[in-house]
């Protein structure tokens, strides 16, 4: 073996902001005593400072590679199990396994039901590092190593528009307009009059050329999905995100069948096994994977296992300091049917300087970086918010 991986740390990354994900905190919505707050409209759990948990695999020979997770809650958790578990299957193996690698330690906790959750995240981190080094090591970008680069750009949607009220959040949507952007999506807990009004007001604001997606939140009913897609029918949606529980894969797929709009999902699936299970129903029009709960390898197989049923590719992208962002764009590049990738605008501008001069939106598009690797590291600036919560 050339050159056997030697080191593993794992740390967690400030990235706390003055306003909290999806905008400011509504009636009946306060932060408790460990800083968690619960939306009303989405009845789920956000921290009050955001953060993620990022890792460094090292090898023998001292090449480096960064990997980046899911921490916004109980990011304590995930490293351990990084630290704990899957640090003594590693360390010592040929990083350029690194898909084999990452087969064995989805296997460990198979029988235990282990198939999704904080520990398909905690392979996540080491997988993308694990490819990082490997396209250190062959002098290579992911997309490179991953088929080939299929876009040497990719269209951008701003995504969220967190401002208090309608008439904010359209003066924000038009902003980016006049920065070249024409793709929005705005989010369900955020629309405060309704997703018909909202998407009636982005619509005049922002004229018939404009793309314009709602993300639901899972919050409907199958029934009250198709209604919903109906009644917002004069106003075009891109497309509907997320309409029902993800559990009700039968719901998703009447939606699916029977909305007059294109129903994409996928942002919570850790595996194509996840993506298998609606795909084969017909359940969806987009898929949407999230690298930071897939990992590289598990966001090629859902993208080759949507590719092989001629459905779009629309990636996530959640909060985080720029490394799954990265590794993101990369393979998305590689992927023939990506059509666009979300754009978090009020995470990226923030952070940007978190992986220096690495990642670049402009003008309604990403551009590809042909650095190898993932083609980012983080700057001094993000080494300064990074803590250390152990190394093995
Ligand atoms: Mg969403």
């Amino acid at each position: 073996m050339a050159d056997p991986i030697k080191k593993i740390e794992v740390y967690i990354v400030d990235l706390s902001q003055e306003k909290p994900y999806l905008g400011d905190l509504k009636d009946g919505e306060s932060v408790n005593d460990a800083g968690y707050f619960v939306r009303k409209g989405n009845r789920t759990v956000y921290p009050k400072n955001n953060r993620s948990i990022v890792v460094r695999v090292t090898t023998k020979d001292g090449v480096k590679g960064w990997g980046e997770t899911y921490g916004i809650v109980a990011p304590k958790a995930t490293a351990e199990i990084i630290l704990d578990l899957l640090s003594c299957f590693i360390i010592g193996r040929d990083p350029l396994d690194r898909e084999s690698i990452h087969d064995e330690l989805y296997d460990l906790m198979r029988v235990r039901g282990y198939t999704g959750g904080f520990y398909l995240d905690a392979l996540a981190a080491v997988d993308i590092a694990l490819w990082d080094i490997t396209g250190k090591i062959s002098n290579l970008p992911l997309s490179k190593l991953l088929g080939g680069q299929t876009h040497a750009e990719i269209p951008a949607y701003v995504s969220g528009l967190p401002e208090n009220n309608l008439e904010k959040r359209g003066e924000l949507a038009l902003s980016w307009q006049s920065r070249g952007f024409n793709s929005f999506k705005f989010a369900l807990p955020a629309a405060d009059q309704g997703p018909v009004k909202e998407i009636s007001h982005l619509r005049n604001q922002l004229g018939d050329s404009a793309r314009i997606a709602c993300d639901l939140h899972w919050a409907y009913s199958s029934a009250d999905a198709v209604k919903l897609a109906y009644e917002m029918i004069e106003d075009r949606p891109w497309f509907l995100e997320a309409p029902v529980p993800t559990e009700d894969i039968a719901g998703l797929r009447q939606v699916a069948q029977n909305s007059v709009s294109s129903i994409a999902v996928g942002e919570e699936w850790r595996t194509v096994f996840d993506a298998r299970v609606r795909i084969d129903q017909e359940a969806c029009h987009i898929v949407q994977p999230e690298m930071g709960h897939t990992g590289v390898t598990q966001f090629m197989r859902i993208g080759r296992y949507a590719e092989a049923h001629h459905l779009e590719i629309i990636p996530h992208a959640t909060i985080g300091s720029g490394i799954f962002l990265a590794a993101s764009l990369q393979a998305s590049a590689a992927l023939k049917n990506t059509t666009a990738h979300e754009f978090q605008h009020f995470i990226f501008e923030e952070f940007q300087h978190f992986t220096g001069k690495g990642l670049a939106c402009e003008k309604g598009f990403y551009q590809i970086s042909d650095r190898p690797g993932i083609g980012v590291e983080p700057s001094a600036a993000m080494k300064k918010k990074m803590e250390l919560v152990g190394k093995r």
